[in-house]
């Protein structure tokens, strides 16, 4: 089954979240699979750097509307993955972030840059277009979120048809949406500007015309794909999905154990595994003094890696912050993002200096050093998809102390005497979105956590699971073979 993947972003050159973890890691296991996977990416300056020796494969001349011309290279990872890298210097050679300018807003052109991304994604999966162009014709053509989801579109009425699409959502509230104009400079056609087209609302909707038209939808829990059939979590689109129910499976996407193993992680400063947890204490040490936080091991250390957004529900952890100062306990905050909460966490910090302690960035090396040394790693989110963190955490024998929505609530078994005994419980869950509920089960976490057996117990259960990519890497080719049969 020969599938292409088509992503905007993929660990670790190019990430921003977990699209970048699931684009760097699913292909990998998909070959482990049986699949042959090539993975279509912007040529970014990363992909540049990572990889200068990759040949030119073709020449592919402006596909309609502003849409430029573009070439296309392929390259190997050292894994033996085949990039096929999409070089469009106008496009793509910028520095930083893939969405966003050095303000920090949207780059103004992100229709044509992630336009043009689905129009050659449409083109190589399409029938007409000769395998020689490629040495190669995909089966499936598998996109991710937003910035792919016109290729099913364009592959459906532009190219009549090919190989046959999966559209994978993410996270649903980015959507790709344009003012009208952008119609004609993604060489689109007035007849598309309908309901059952690219229009949403008055505007037109990368992802809802990917939601309307590819074959098959997937997104990345089945709790998530419940949630978002609802008006509470549709975020509009919830008469669409519900309409494509038939059409829409959840999978839960995995960790790139490779890369999450605190058994074999070098950023860490002690190795340790399910049966050698003593040595998590050094690494509690370790992150308590690059954070210039008083080494403590008497009191249990909380953690945030993360977007600083609502969705993520931070807001919440800043405004129970002086109290969790007062319990005692300790918090490390990484992240980046808005500004509000960039200012709550660095206020609170300096309120507790002895509590609590923030780095505002993007840290790979220091996300891998929080999962390791943190006791308790907090994840209260309002929506998550999947959420990959929690899955590091429980991989790291930290447990997680999540709210109960989409993909939290797929992973992360509830304390309790009986699931702590019948080897379920692996962390701690909530349902209200607020403070006190979030304190509430702080204060229960940590009660927990000063029983040294039973904490041991929690988090050996955590480290049990399975978070690899092989079961769910299984059901998407067993999605993929359905589909075409
Ligand atoms: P989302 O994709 O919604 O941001 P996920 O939990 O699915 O959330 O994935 C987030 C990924 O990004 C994880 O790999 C996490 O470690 C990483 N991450 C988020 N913020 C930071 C940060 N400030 N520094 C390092 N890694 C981060």
């Amino acid at each position: 089954m020969k599938v292409l993947f088509v992503t905007s972003e993929i660990a670790p050159w190019v990430k921003t979240g977990g699209l970048g973890d699931v684009a760097g890691a699913l292909p990998q296991a998909l070959r482990q699979a049986g699949c042959d996977v090539r993975v279509l990416v912007p040529r970014y300056p990363a992909m540049r750097a990572a990889f200068p020796g990759a040949a030119h494969l073709a020449h592919l001349p402006s596909m309609g509307g502003q849409l430029p011309a573009a070439d296309l290279y392929v390259a190997r990872t050292d894994t033996g993955m085949t990039l096929l890298l999409l070089d469009c210097p106008p496009l793509f050679d910028r520095p930083g972030n893939p969405y966003l300018g050095p303000e920090g807003g949207d780059w103004l052109d992100n229709h044509l840059r992630f336009g043009l991304l689905a129009r050659v994604a449409a083109r190589l999966a399409a029938n007409a277009t000769p395998a020689t162009a490629l040495d190669w014709r995909p089966d499936i053509l598998h996109c991710h979120d937003w910035q792919t989801a016109l290729a099913p579109y364009y592959l459906r009425f532009y190219e009549k048809g090919g190989a046959a699409s999966v559209l994978t959502i993410h996270n649903l509230a980015f959507q790709g949406i344009f003012p009208p104009q952008v119609l004609d400079e993604l060489g689109l056609l007035a007849s598309d500007w309908h309901i059952d087209g690219v229009e949403y609302y008055g505007h037109l909707s990368f992802l809802k015309a990917g939601l309307r038209h590819a074959d098959l939808l997937t997104t990345v829990s089945p709790t998530y794909a419940r949630e978002i059939q609802t008006e509470a979590e549709g975020m509009g689109l919830q008469g669409l999905l519900k309409s494509r129910a038939a059409q829409l499976t959840g999978i839960l996407n995995g960790i790139d154990t490779t890369v999450w193993n605190p058994a074999g992680d070098s950023h860490l400063a002690a190795a340790y595994d399910r049966d050698h947890l003593a040595a998590k204490a050094a690494n509690k040490a370790a992150l308590q003094r690059q954070f210039g936080l008083p080494e403590r091991a008497d009191i249990p250390l909380f953690a945030v890696v993360s977007r600083l957004t609502s969705q993520k529900g931070l807001d919440l952890v800043a405004a129970a912050g002086d109290r969790l100062a007062a319990l005692p306990a300790q918090l490390v905050v990484l992240g980046t993002g808005d500004k509000t909460l960039e200012t709550a966490f660095s206020e609170l910090a300096e309120r507790h200096p002895l509590e609590i302690a923030v780095r505002i960035g993007f840290d790979e090396a220091l996300a891998h050093r929080i999962e390791a040394g943190a006791d308790i790693f907090l994840m209260p989110s309002r929506f998550e998809p999947c959420g990959l963190n929690q899955m590091y955490s429980l991989a790291y024998g930290t447990p997680p102390l999540v709210r109960a929505t989409g993909g939290l609530a797929d992973t992360v078994m509830n304390y309790s005497v009986a699931n702590l005994n019948n080897g379920s419980a692996n962390g701690f869950v909530f349902a209200d979105a607020t403070p006190a509920a979030l304190l509430h089960t702080i204060r229960r976490a940590v009660r927990v956590w000063q029983d040294p057996e039973r904490w041991r117990q929690l988090q050996q259960n955590a480290m049990a699971g399975d978070y690899s990519w092989r079961t769910p890497a299984a059901r998407y080719r067993d999605l993929y073979a359905a589909l075409l049969k």
